[in-house]
Formats: C-alpha cells, structure tokens, sequence
C-alpha cells in the first residue's frame, strides 16, 4: 500500500516536472471548450490500475456518451485560459486507463475548471506524447536527484508538493 501511495505521489510530482518539456516537444492540444451536463457524471469510488504499465489514477468522473466511456477531471482555482499541460497529461493517462480498463477507447476527456470545461481529444500524438512521458518517467525513478523543469514561481505556490519539495521556487 506504502508503495503505491509512494507511486502515485511520484507520478503527481513528475506530470508536474515533465509535462513543460513534454508539451513543447509534443505541441499538446488546447482543447476545445464544450457544455457538458454535470448531472450524469457518475462518480469513481476506485482508482483505476493497469498493470502492464504500472500505472493508477482515479478521474473524478466518469460520463458516458453515445456509448463512449469519457474521464472527467475538475479543477478548482482560477480558470485557465487554456488547460495546463499537466492536466492534459493527467486527463491521458486517465483515457489510457479507461481503454485498458473498458476495453473502448475514449475520443476525448473533459477537464472541467471553475468557468468552463475543455474536451481534450485522446489523439494517438497525445497517446505517444503520455507513453514517452510515462518512459521518461521510469528513468527518473531511477536516479536520486530529478530536476526541476520549470522557472515559474507561480507554479511552486499553487503546487501541492512544495513543502516536500527542495527545488520549490517559493
Ligand atoms: S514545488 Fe515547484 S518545483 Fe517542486 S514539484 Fe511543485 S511545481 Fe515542481
């Protein structure tokens, strides 16, 4: 249990570090914003595990459309103007999970801020982008040290690792 506690805190701490490179190198989409109704979103009671990959996660919704399976991740706070990169790579990983897990692959997922929700497609680029991330992320467990990948104060103060962190910006 330690160690997937353990797990899930180092892969929460390298989307944070990561997915600045990542998305430069990728050109993430920005998503597209759409109206979505909260009433049928129904709510996960368990994280979501894919062995081969090693990988968990629980969205926070799961909604069904026209036979589709969608992950729906909310964020509270200010509203971007257009979605983090590491909610982009959160919200794949939780389609990755969902196709694994539901056998039907997710067309998008929905990132739902305070002020509007963005529907992010699961492109196969965004599908790549997460596998080269998640593989970047296994040789960084490997070493002692990992670097921040970051100059932006603004992020250390709304992050949720700062206090354990020794390369926080504030
Ligand atoms: S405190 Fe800053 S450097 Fe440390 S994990 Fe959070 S965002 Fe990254």
């Amino acid at each position: 249990m330690l160690s997937a506690i353990l797990f899930l805190f180092l892969l929460a701490l390298i989307f944070i570090w990561q997915s600045g490179k990542q998305r430069r190198e990728a050109g993430l989409p920005g998503g597209r914003v759409i109206y979505s109704d909260t009433q049928n979103w129904g709510k996960v009671e368990k994280p979501l595990y894919y062995a081969p990959l090693k990988l968990t996660g629980k969205p926070d919704y799961l909604v069904r459309q026209n036979g589709d399976i969608i992950p729906i991740e909310v964020k509270s706070g200010r509203t971007p103007k257009s979605p983090y990169d590491s909610h982009i790579f959160q919200l794949a990983s939780y389609c990755l999970l969902v196709e694994k897990i539901y056998g039907k692959r997710p067309p998008y997922g929905i990132i739902h801020y305070n002020e509007r929700d963005y529907a992010i497609d699961y492109s196969p680029e965004l599908e790549f982008a997460l596998m080269e991330l998640l593989a970047d992320m296994r040789r960084d467990e490997r070493k002692n040290e990992v670097n921040r990948s970051h100059e932006h104060a603004g992020r250390c103060i709304s992050c949720g690792f700062r206090n354990l962190c020794d390369q926080s910006l504030a």
